[in-house]
This record gives structure tokens, C-alpha cells and sequence, in this order.
């Protein structure tokens, strides 16, 4: 079966797999969403045999119809090799009473890599297809992970060139140093004096400005996106949930066909999106645990109906989920709405225009799969220590919101199901954070040296993300106001 995609703002706007990577973001800033989800035609048993990779292709043959089998399997063994650090890719660990799935063993060590592995080669080949011989530009706004995990995916790649936007005061000084000093050729990387939603609000903008789409195409030159709003990163992201479940299958912690929750620490909505349309393809969730920080638009929303961004922007010890405004929500408003373009475009545009929208009754009772909640900073330095003192693991501090919400979920319901947790950064990449929630007297220590006392406390490796900036040179200093981003874009392609 041919999966189309179709904008969530236009029914007339329809794109293949190919086409849809490609663009990144549809016309008029509707997001790509497939036409129908295919169910999974092969058995939950059959997949707790298969590798990684043989999962990835299963899943994301279903999804991808006009990619080849050779070509889909040159892009999995191309990005799930030994960039990462185990062969497991994403090892499934028993901790607090639920699966935390590790999602951090790739080359920037943030569940970033589990997508942005992938998608260069998904949109080399995607280019060579549909025939592009234009170098493609990818625009990416980041709170923080993914600017890495796409430079690292982007560096030196024939044919594309980054830029990259993060809030200059918005992430952590492990995050920013990582992509200072990335050495691809073809990368530039900005700070921004703004928050991520700044960063994000700028990109899609010139996304959509079609006089610079025009100039672009003039100088050989074409945007996409290495954003979560781009389906290319979307669906390598369902298959670690259908990976996790196979695990537990595997293992014998559960039989097939049997419930689980999914827990998943949420900024931009792409992660928790992913699992859900994971569970459409077939794989068995009961609820899908939204877990906020602060920023809890999403626990508001979820709780009321009424999606509002009209308040203070809190910079936390999540920085990568500090965000309001929750680009890969529509895809889902979209779709409770019963895949309807035209109210789903109403909605975006009351969000544009006063901040807000809110739901029907009709289209809430949708959501009852759905749960969410959230943890401030105090408890999520409460429960990384106690995780630590409970078995001496150790997690970050997204991971810590998770927990901590399905702590209060488990109160909340008394639901006992088995639980996966998505668990997307490594503790190394928020060191200052984590130590000090441990032991508060590391505050007065230097960045490299609470990594080395994590290492300590931990018995886990210094990653080689991190043992690789310790001292390397910061090769990007650019600073902007969030007004000069087209500029500074035009000036990095010598335009
Ligand atoms: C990006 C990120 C998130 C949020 O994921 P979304 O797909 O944007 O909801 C959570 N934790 C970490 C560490 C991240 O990098």
C-alpha cells in the first residue's frame, strides 16, 4: 500500500515519502501527515527476534512506500553502525519500577541520534529520486539537542549545508560547547538573544517566505528541515517503541499483545507523537504519559482543552523541553479532529493570532488515551537522587521529569501496567544539574569536573561526546538578534 502525505493546512496538498522529507514543512506551515497508517503484518513475536535495524526496517517500510528495499536498507545500516556505543542501539534497563529506554547512545548522546542518524541519508536519497539538483540548506532552530545531533548527522555531507539557531542563554554550557566547536565544512551554527521559540518561529518563517524560497532557487540553493516537524525524523522515531516492546516481549516480561504505557519527557510533541503513531501501526500502548516541565502548556492543555502559550517562558534544568509552542501538536489536533484541514487551519491561526485555541468536546474525547502532568526543577533533582540512592543509577534531568510524572501518574491511577520511559539525554550532557542535585556541594566545581565526578559516582564511561570538547576550539561565535536570522543565512552562503 502507497502511504501519501498531506498537509494538516491544505487537503489539496498531497506529497510522497520522498517528497514530503524533502520539503520539510508544507505550504501555507501545514505539516506533512500520512494519509492512512498501515497496520504492522508482522507479528509482535517475530519482531522480538530481529536486530535493531531489522526492526527500523519494518517499520519504516511501511511507512516510507516510495523509498526502495535497497535504498531503506542502505540508510538503517548506514546510521545504526558503530556511531553508536552499544550494539543494542537503544538498551531497555530496569530501574524504579519501570523500563527506562535508553535513547542516548549515539554520536551527540541525546535521543536526537535516533532520527537525525538517519535523515541525511533519508534526504540524499530523497534528492536523488525526485531528480534535485540544487544543494539543499538545512534551517534547524534547537533548545539544545538537536543542533548537535544534526550537525554531527550533517557534517561534510555532499550536496547540504546547516545552519543551526539556539537561544544564546537557553542551554546547557555541555550543549552549547558541543556545537561551537563543530568542525563540518559545510555547518554554520548562531546564537540567538531570544528563547527557542524565537529560534523556531525565525526558521519557519523563512521557510515560508516564498520571495526567498525564489532567490534561493535562483542561486542554487533549497531549504528543508532537520526539525521534528519533518516526517523524515518522525518515523525512525516510532521504531524504538516498537524496538522496546519487542524487547519486553523477548525477555518475557510481557507476552504479545499486552499493554504498555509509554512515559515520555515532551517539548516540541515529535517523541510522544511518534509512539502514538506507533500504537496506530499496531503496537499495543494503553496511555501515552505526557510529562511537562515548568513550561506545562501541555499538562494545561491535556487537563482543559484550551491550548494556551500566553504566559512567562521559564528557562528550567530541562532546557531541551523548554518550549510553548509545541509545533508537532497540530499533527495530532489534525487528526482528533477527524484529519479535517480546515479546522485544524482555524485552530493555527488563533494560535498566530492571539496565542490561544480551544478544542471541541468532540475532539477531547479523543485524547482519552492521553495523560498529563508535570514536575518542577525541585522535584526532578528530588528524584535523580533518589534513583541514585535506590540502585546508583544515574539519570538526566528530562528523564528525571518523566520519572517523576509517572510517579505522580501511578498515585493519580493506580495503574499498574508495565511502563517504558523514554529516557533522551545522557547524564553527561547535564552534568552541573545532575551532580548537584546528587550532592549540592559540587555547585563551586568546573564543568569537566563534574563530569569526572559523574564518571566517579556513576561507573559509566566518559562518553566520546564529551571527552571530544573537553578542549577543542570554538569555531562559531556568531551572535544575533532573532530579526538578522535571514540575514546571517544569506551571508553563510555567500548570497
Ligand atoms: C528534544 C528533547 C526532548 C523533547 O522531545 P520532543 O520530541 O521535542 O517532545 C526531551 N528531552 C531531550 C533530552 C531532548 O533533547
Amino acid at each position: 500500500m502507497e502511504v501519501l502525505y498531506r498537509s494538516t493546512r491544505n487537503a489539496e496538498e498531497t506529497a510522497t515519502a520522498s517528497q514530503a522529507i524533502l520539503k520539510g514543512l508544507a505550504n501555507e506551515g501545514g505539516l506533512f501527515v500520512p494519509d492512512e497508517i498501515p497496520e504492522m503484518d508482522v507479528s509482535l513475536e517475530a519482531l522480538a527476534d530481529m536486530s535493531y535495524q531489522e526492526v527500523a526496517y519494518e517499520v519504516m517500510s511501511r511507512m516510507l512506500t516510495d523509498f526502495t528495499e535497497d535504498e531503506l536498507k542502505a540508510c538503517i545500516s548506514g546510521a545504526y553502525d558503530t556511531n553508536f556505543d552499544t550494539d543494542l542501539i537503544a538498551p531497555v534497563k530496569y530501574h524504579h519500577g519501570a523500563f527506562i529506554l535508553e535513547l542516548f547512545h549515539g554520536k551527540t548522546i541525546a535521543f536526537k541520534d535516533m532520527a537525525l542518524s538517519i535523515l541525511p541519508y533519508l534526504l540524499t536519497t530523497a534528492a536523488k529520486k525526485n531528480n534535485i539538483d540544487k544543494e539543499i540548506v538545512i534551517l534547524t532552530a534547537t533548545s539544545g539537542d538537536t543542533g548537535k545531533a544534526a550537525l554531527a548527522g550533517f557534517a561534510d555531507v555532499p550536496g547540504t549545508r546547516i545552519a543551526v539557531f539556539y537561544p544564546k542563554n537557553g542551554v546547557s554550557p555541555i550543549q552549547e560547547k558541543q556545537m561551537v566547536t563543530e568542525k563540518g565544512k559545510n555547518t554554520f551554527v548562531a546564537g540567538i538573544t531570544g528563547n527557542f521559540d524565537d529560534a523556531q518561529t525565525g526558521v519557519k518563517k523563512m521557510f515560508a517566505d516564498k520571495e526567498l524560497n525564489k532567490y534561493l532557487d535562483e542561486k542554487g540553493f533549497q531549504f528543508s528541515s532537520a526539525n521534528s516537524i519533518n516526517i523524515g525524523r518522525l518515523v525512525p522515531q516510532m521504531v524504538y517503541y516498537v524496538y522496546a516492546y519487542s524487547r519486553l516481549v523477548k525477555a518475557g516480561t510481557i507476552s504479545a499483545g499486552d499493554e504498555i504505557n509509554v512515559v515520555v519527557p515532551t517539548g516540541n510533541f515529535g517523541n510522544i507523537l511518534a509512539a502514538y503513531y506507533a500504537s496506530l501501526m499496531g503496537l499495543p500502548i494503553k496511555k501515552f504519559i505526557c510529562a511537562s516541565n515548568e513550561n506545562k502548556v501541555l499538562y494545561d492543555f491535556f487537563t482543559t482543552g484550551e491550548y494556551d502559550r500566553n504566559r512567562e517562558f521559564i528557562l528550567t534544568t530541562s532546557p531541551s523541553m523548554d518550549i510553548l509552542i509545541s509545533s508537532n501538536l497540530e499533527r495530532l489536533i489534525y487528526r482528533i479532529a477527524g484529519n479535517d484541514a480546515e479546522k485544524n487551519t482555524e485552530l493555527m491561526k488563533s494560535l498566530n493570532e492571539t496565542g490561544k485555541y480551544e478544542i471541541t468536546d468532540e475532539m477531547k474525547k479523543n485524547l482519552y488515551q492521553f495523560y498529563g502532568n508535570f514536575a518542577d526543577s525541585e522535584e526532578v533533582s528530588e528524584i535523580i537522587r533518589k534513583m541514585y540512592d535506590e540502585d546508583g543509577y544515574i539519570i538526566d534531568t528530562h528523564t528525571a521529569v518523566a520519572v517523576s510524572v509517572y510517579d505522580k501518574y501511578k498515585v493519580d491511577t493506580q495503574d499498574e501496567t508495565p511502563t517504558v520511559i523514554a529516557s533522551t539525554a545522557s547524564p553527561y550532557k547535564f552534568t552541573r544539574s545532575v551532580m548537584t542535585a546528587i550532592d549540592k556541594t559540587m555547585e563551586a566545581k568546573g564543568d569537566f569536573e563534574l563530569v569526572d565526578e559523574l564518571e566517579k559516582l556513576s561507573q559509566v564511561r566518559i562518553p566520546r561526546a564529551v571527552e571530544e570538547i573537553r578542549t577543542a576550539p570554538v569555531v562559531h561565535d556568531t551572535v544575533c538578534e532573532k530579526e538578522e536570522m535571514e540575514a546571517v543565512v544569506k551571508k553563510f552562503l555567500g548570497i
